[in-house]
């Protein structure tokens, strides 16, 4: 009997590349849609004091009561609505997944958008239909959209809302078209909220088959692995039994309480990279020989002629954004870049353009 790993591997798992991330360097980071700004010394000795009284050698909270009541109070989530946390959003996704499987059941959502939702529901063995966007601007295409939808009739639809990698957000006309024409569960993935003023969190209640998505790490929190799912008591019920026990961990737990509770010190910082986003987008279309899109988050999408070997020499020269050419045929030639603090964006800048 051959006992090596190929042998038993599930087919669809060997077929997946793993998702890709670098490694860590002193390059100029603008590639992960990070919040660039820490906090200084004082506040950092105030969340090593709260830390201080953690017990490590108990398991956290398992319903994580306090962080979420905080977020419910800064996200303005309805009282009428139940929340689940996940590890980041990525494990939100997972367990929607994960609940919604099942012979025949599909996951749906346009295309290019957020990774995940493909590689999840491949990983859960899930069908994952993509239907691409309008090619020229990344809105939604409702004919393709409406009509995939009446032909799958997908258990889980996926809206980034703002869309990730395009950065604009979908026309609110078009999401309720599509509410109210899907099925099964839509899930909105509000990541980018902090950088946009559309949301669906106050319409919660308007729609039986609407979650709400978001996460803090694009709110400067990357590092704690928070997000967070809002919602109706009947469709959470049901995916909590998907939660891995106590998977909010207790320095997540209290490190969270504390940063929501100055929670205007981080929103001070995402108006500063909103008003910094429209400047770097002013500055880029400024550059001969690069196309952009207007963007509702924290990065910009743009195109260059030839994108990989503006990627590498960018990364040469010690500013790391992502490469997006080769990911979709949409994305032909196409980078991301993340709004990072002021000389960052100028370093990037000075570079980009001495490059093409
Ligand atoms: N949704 C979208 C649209 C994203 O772009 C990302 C991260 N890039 C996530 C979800 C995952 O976020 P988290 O850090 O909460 O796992």
């Amino acid at each position: 009997m051959n006992k090596s790993n190929n042998n038993w591997i599930r087919p669809e798992i060997q077929q997946l590349t793993a998702y890709h991330v670098p490694e860590p360097s002193d390059a100029i980071k603008l590639d992960a849609m990070e919040n660039p700004y820490q906090w200084d010394t004082a506040r950092v000795e105030e969340w090593l004091n709260v830390l201080r009284g953690s017990a490590l050698n108990r398991y956290p909270d398992p319903a994580a009561r306090e962080v979420k009541e905080q977020l419910r109070t800064v996200m303005q989530i309805p009282d009428n609505m139940d929340i689940i946390l996940g590890n980041g959003s990525d494990e939100l996704i997972q367990m929607l997944a994960l609940t919604l499987n099942g012979e025949g059941r599909i996951l749906l959502a346009p295309e290019p958008s957020f990774v995940m939702y493909r590689l999840i529901a491949q990983v859960v063995g899930m069908q994952y239909i993509g239907v691409p966007l309008q090619a020229d601007n990344f809105t939604l295409d409702m004919f393709a959209m409406l009509e995939a939808i009446e032909t799958y009739q997908p258990a889980l639809v996926f809206l980034a809302y703002p869309n990730n990698p395009s950065g604009n957000a979908f026309d609110a006309f078009d999401i309720e078209a599509i509410i109210e024409t899907a099925p099964g569960l839509v899930v909105i993935d509000e990541a980018y909220a902090p950088f946009t003023d559309d949301t669906f969190m106050p319409r919660l209640s308007e729609y039986p088959n609407l979650l709400v998505m978001r996460t803090v790490s694009k709110l400067g929190l990357a590092g704690l692995r928070l997000g967070l799912l809002a919602g109706s008591h009947t469709w959470l019920e049901q995916i909590e039994k998907t939660r891995l026990p106590y998977n909010i961990n207790v320095l997540t737990q209290l490190s969270a309480v504390f940063a929501l509770q100055q929670y205007s010190v981080l929103e001070k910082q995402t108006q500063q990279i909103r008003a910094d986003r429209e400047n770097l987008l002013e500055n880029l279309n400024a550059i001969k020989g690069v196309q952009t899109w207007t963007s509702q988050t924290n990065f910009i999408l743009f195109r260059v002629a030839k994108a990989q070997s503006v990627f590498d020499e960018l990364k040469n020269q010690g500013v790391l954004i992502k490469c997006l050419h080769g990911s979709h045929p949409m994305l032909d030639n196409c980078l991301r870049v993340t709004v990072g603090r002021p000389e960052e964006n100028q370093a990037f800048l000075q570079a980009l353009t001495q490059i093409v």
